[in-house]
């Protein structure tokens, strides 16, 4: 059975998303998708496809939200790795049986239709890695 199946996207945090949007149009060729806030999370995303990939720029919409913080410590850059599961919950059980620290017990809802769960960078080799699996039936 395969587990992690792909890279979804490429998670980057950012200070101003006008700016950055600027930035990767110019880069990449091609305008946003789409943007969505996750006010749960306190972000708002933007999202980019270069081919077959996908980008997902992150701004903090509160100061001691997540994308905040990070920023704080690292600066901007990316700041996730987000790979596509078939199954979110049974692959949230083998991470953690395999000895990974999960950030949240129940898969949560992120942007861009999906469900998702993330997983500790200091489990994980310094990477924040996003587990991500299509909603079906929004
Ligand atoms: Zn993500």
């Amino acid at each position: 059975m395969d587990h992690l199946l792909r890279i979804e996207h490429l998670g980057i945090a950012v200070k101003d998303l006008d700016a950055a949007e600027a930035l990767y149009t110019r880069l990449l060729g091609v305008p946003p998708y789409k943007r969505e806030e996750v006010e749960s999370e306190g972000v708002i995303t933007s999202f980019f496809k270069a081919g077959p990939n996908k980008i997902e720029l992150l701004e903090s919409t509160r100061t001691d939200g997540p994308i905040a913080k990070a920023i704080e410590k690292r600066g901007e850059g990316i700041h996730h790795v987000a790979f596509e599961v078939a199954d979110i919950k049974a692959e949230m059980s083998r991470l953690k049986e395999a000895g990974f620290t999960l950030l949240n017990e129940t898969p949560k809802r992120g942007a861009d239709n999906k469900l998702v769960c993330f997983i500790h960078p200091k489990s994980a080799g310094g990477v924040l890695v996003e587990l991500c699996q299509e909603i079906i039936d929004p």
